[in-house]
């Protein structure tokens, strides 16, 4: 999480200094309205950044993956930038009501009438002259609309597929907003160095706005699979699926990563992590879907084999890369999947392992255990199956308590949210300097 926050942190400080720089030669006394159309620009143009940015993120770039730490993380980044352009937009609403406001409330003095506005002669000027007002309305509509689809965003209990598809509209109001600044913002801040990285930040925005609209997001790294096999697991309200991927369609996936699949083109694509490891010798995926929701509820009945399924990546950094001489993994539920594929990894390249995992789960069904035991014992790492309602819950002093050589390791939890959350505390309380050595998946992307 340190990464996410240092670039928000950052982005915001280089944006802010940038426009101080840019703003301050034309600055001209402290009065209100200067202070205030300051106000205006800077929050007006900082909420545009966030945007930007924000719908750059949507369009799910490989390259940053690396240094945010996956995609799970940059869709948190995404989120966060949402709140800023919120935010900022709240402010430079505020700002630009502020004299009417000041006014009504007998602050400030109203302007006598003055002389009707005489328009520039030339084309340019004159064109954004005229412009003026339509982009301002323009502008406080689509802010209204964003505060309501920002909300809805926020609010977890609002249904995800219906918050999917409304998200849609974010990409709209990138569009409306850029056209509202290219009228409104200061003509000389586009001659500074603020106004160069504004531009290239509004034009990239608009470029993953125009591929969100019509839905070519990840569109390069979708692979039409046809799906081999279901198994299903009763006990655990889990499914196995397995998809024939076609030769040379996958460029293969480091075992801990996600794909984004596409059962049912109306329902769309849902993130699962592949529970497989890709040796390049079977060209197929596997994937363990449990039943969560609308969607993947009764999804067994749904699918027939070989039916075409869409599967765009592979994508995150929960790859068990490190140089620690010890790991310890704990898999709660269904956050097990990204260790199947590990195992398998291991399994096949067989040397003596320091790995502790442990498996915390409230529905385990026998067939799918005995599998895990002897993917475990291939792989030469030490299972340890903790059934709750059976069993007390697992905590971190449970897991030091059979893992004596801890302070050395590291641990990779993927799982529910609080139960990560919980241990990560429990963890750092203890010594472990958790920022560089507990990973999480975050296994939710809103
Ligand atoms: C990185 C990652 C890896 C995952 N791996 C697995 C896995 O291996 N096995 C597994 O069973 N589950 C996995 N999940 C969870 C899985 O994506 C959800 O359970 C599934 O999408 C639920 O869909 P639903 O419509 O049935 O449920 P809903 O009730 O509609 O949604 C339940 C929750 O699932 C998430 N979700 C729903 N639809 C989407 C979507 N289109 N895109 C992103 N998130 C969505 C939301 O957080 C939502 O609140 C993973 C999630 C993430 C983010």
């Amino acid at each position: 999480m340190k990464s996410i926050r240092n670039a928000a942190l950052g982005g915001f400080a280089g944006m802010s200094v940038l426009f101080a720089l840019a703003a301050a030669p034309s600055v001209q006394g402290t009065g209100f309205i200067v202070l205030r159309n300051l106000a205006v620009q800077y929050s007006g143009m900082l909420a545009l950044s966030c945007m930007s940015a924000a719908c750059l993120l949507a369009l799910r770039p490989r390259g940053p993956e690396g240094w945010l730490g996956g995609l799970d993380r940059m869709y948190r980044l995404h989120r966060w930038l949402g709140i800023g352009a919120l935010g900022f937009g709240l402010l430079h609403w505020a700002a630009a009501k502020a004299p009417g406001i000041a006014i009504a409330l007998g602050w400030l003095a109203p302007r006598g009438p003055h002389a009707p506005r005489l328009l520039p002669e030339n084309f340019w000027p004159r064109l954004l002259a005229e412009m003026r007002h339509p982009a301002e309305s323009l502008g406080e509509w689509v802010f209204y609309v964003l505060v309501v689809m920002i909300g809805l965003a926020l609010l977890r209990w609002f249904p995800y597929h219906v918050f999917l598809r409304s998200h849609r509209l974010m990409a709209a109001a990138q569009l409306a907003l850029t056209a509202h600044a290219l009228v409104l913002v200061e003509p000389s801040l586009w001659l500074s160095p603020f106004g160069g990285v504004l531009a290239l930040l509004m034009a990239g925005g608009c470029w993953a706005a125009l591929k969100a609209l019509l839905g070519r997001i990840g569109a390069r790294r979708r692979v039409r699979a046809t799906l081999a096999e279901v198994r299903a697991f009763p006990e655990s309200r889990c499914l196995e699926v397995v998809l024939d991927m076609p030769p040379g369609g996958w460029a293969g996936h480091e075992a801990g990563q996600f794909a984004f699949v596409t059962f049912e083109p109306e329902e769309g694509a849902h993130p699962f992590t592949i529970a497989s490891a890709w040796t390049g010798e079977m060209h197929q995926l596997r994937f363990m879907i449990k039943e969560l929701g609308d969607a993947t509820r009764g999804l067994q009945a749904r699918l027939r084999r070989g039916q075409t399924v869409l599967v765009e990546g592979p994508y995150g950094r929960f790859v068990f890369a490190d140089s620690r001489p010890h790991q310890i993994w704990i898999g709660a539920g269904v956050g097990i999947t990204p260790f199947l594929a590990r195992l398998e990894q291991l399994a096949a390249t067989p040397a003596i392992r320091n790995i502790d995992l442990f498996h915390a789960t409230g529905d385990a069904d026998e067939a799918f255990l005995d599998r895990l035991r002897t993917l475990a014992l291939a792989a030469g790492v030490r299972l340890h199956v903790r059934r709750a309602g059976q069993e007390p819950r697992l905590t971190g002093a449970d897991i030091r308590g059979l893992v004596p050589a801890w302070p050395e390791a590291s641990a990779w939890f993927c799982g529910p949210a609080s139960f990560g959350a919980a241990l990560r505390r429990d963890f750092s309380a203890m010594g472990m300097p958790v920022d560089e050595r507990f990973h999480q998946e975050l296994f939710a992307l809103r």
